[in-house]
């Protein structure tokens, strides 16, 4: 297309730097999500709400590092924890230390635990509940959604397959998300249910809200059986001072956490009900290891502190994620009547180009076969020229002190967009 021809002839050095990494690295990179035809975009700097591209292009990021980089890349009380801990601490220390208790007592604090664990990534922190709910249950099967997205090796839709390095057969998913007599149905029928693993917003399944009534019912069903109802609040976390499991009161028996609480270094924790987080204490005869080098990491401990303690407040929690509601209501209001159209909660923003335009969207399968790739990566590649860095698979996951004008110019941007190409939108 002509979009992607200005792509390549805009993004030499982008390209140089693709042309090189093929050598050493499978597609040039190390992130799958992040290759993108002809070759993905190479930045070179962040600062504050903005990345600039080898290429020198600015752009205002609305990437957010995919939630992870909530609190900006530079926030000033981030970037002195990690300097202050670096001299007053030092690197890991091959020991416990009172960073690492001082921040499981935060998170347990904030969202409502009564132990937690630390890991390294997302991925890992669903991994090892998994693990625990097994140990818990002396069972194995593990229920889950299609679209839900759980980390690399864990996830069941087909923007984000890739069950790989876990046994395929321990899954049994239900094909409707949002779907509860489905879901009950599901969970009703599987013979040795250890856990039921579920996001109360599929993120990277294209940001599709969960309901309460269907996740409340999950859990209940989940309950019933006997099984662990463990809610993936990676992504969702955010989205609430107590993340959703506290505002929509689901009660999980475990939660896995990530991305931003790491204050954008890496990642991971899971947690819950002592009853089921007891098997990962080691005074107890026969209980789960759980080790990893970098699980309790000087840095991480202190920095995710100052993220959630004193950056990502309750009180800036709520009144970030309130603003953002306005952002995609205008957003919504700028895309009414075309094939575009804004879903997900709060800073959390999925978009979807789809032949009917459906502004429903309550699983996957509501857009299968109906989703349009070629407007989608028109947006991407003009969205790119007019300065603004999303994502191409249609995540915008926002960032703290991110200017208001920015956010108006993105919606002058998309309203451009789309009256520039109405004969095909
Ligand atoms: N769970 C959810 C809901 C996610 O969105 C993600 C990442 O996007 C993960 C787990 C995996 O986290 P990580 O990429 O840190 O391994």
């Amino acid at each position: 297309s002509a979009a992607e021809a200005r792509f390549i002839a805009n993004n030499p050095l982008s390209k140089a730097q693709h042309d090189l990494a093929i050598g050493t690295l499978p597609g040039g990179n190390t992130r799958t999500l992040l290759h993108t035809s002809p070759f993905p975009l190479a930045m070179k700097q962040g600062k504050d709400s903005y990345v600039w591209d080898v290429d020198n292009h600015k752009y205002v990021d609305l990437v957010g590092e995919l939630t992870a980089g909530l609190l900006g890349h530079s926030h000033p009380a981030i970037h002195a924890t990690i300097q202050h801990t670096l001299t007053t601490t030092g690197l890991s220390l091959g020991a416990t230390t009172a960073h690492e208790h001082a921040y499981a007592a935060l998170l347990c604090a904030r969202f409502h635990l009564d132990r937690v664990r630390m890991a390294n990534s997302g991925t890992e922190a669903n991994l090892h509940a998994l693990a625990g709910a097994r140990h818990h249950t002396g069972r194995r099967k593990v229920v889950v959604f299609s679209g839900g997205y759980h980390g690399a090796v864990l996830g069941f839709g087909e923007g984000t397959p890739g069950v790989n390095a876990v046994d395929r057969e321990d899954f049994v998913v239900v094909p409707r998300y949002n779907d509860l007599g489905l879901a009950r149905r599901v969970i009703g029928g599987v013979e040795g249910l250890a856990a039921v693993l579920v996001e109360a917003v599929q993120g990277a399944g294209g940001c599709i809200v969960g309901g309460r009534e269907f996740l409340v019912g999950v859990r209940e069903a989940a309950r019933e059986k006997g099984a662990v109802f463990i809610l993936d609040e990676v992504m969702t976390s955010r989205l609430a001072p107590g993340g959703l499991a506290g505002e929509m009161g689901l009660e999980p028996d475990m939660v896995t956490l990530g991305k931003y609480l790491g204050g954008g270094l890496a990642f991971g924790a899971f947690g819950g009900r002592e009853e089921v987080m007891r098997v990962y204490d080691p005074r107890v005869p026969g209980s789960l290891p759980h080790s990893g080098t970098f699980n309790n990491n000087t840095l991480v401990m202190s920095v995710g502190k100052t993220a959630l303690g004193e950056v990502y407040t309750p009180e800036v929690c709520v009144e970030f994620n309130e603003k953002a509601d306005g952002f995609r209501e205008r957003l919504k209001g700028v895309a009414k009547g075309s094939r575009l159209s804004f879903t997900g909660k709060g800073s959390l923003i999925g978009f979807h180009f789809t032949e009917d335009g459906t502004e429903n969207i309550t699983c996957g399968e509501d857009v299968k076969g109906k989703t349009r790739q070629d407007l989608k990566d028109l947006f991407w590649f003009e969205m790119l020229e007019a300065g603004f860095w999303v994502t191409r698979r249609g995540l915008i996951a926002l960032i703290l002190g991110t200017p208001e004008e920015d956010l108006d110019q993105f919606v002058e941007a998309v309203k451009a967009f789309l009256g520039r190409h109405k004969a095909i939108m």
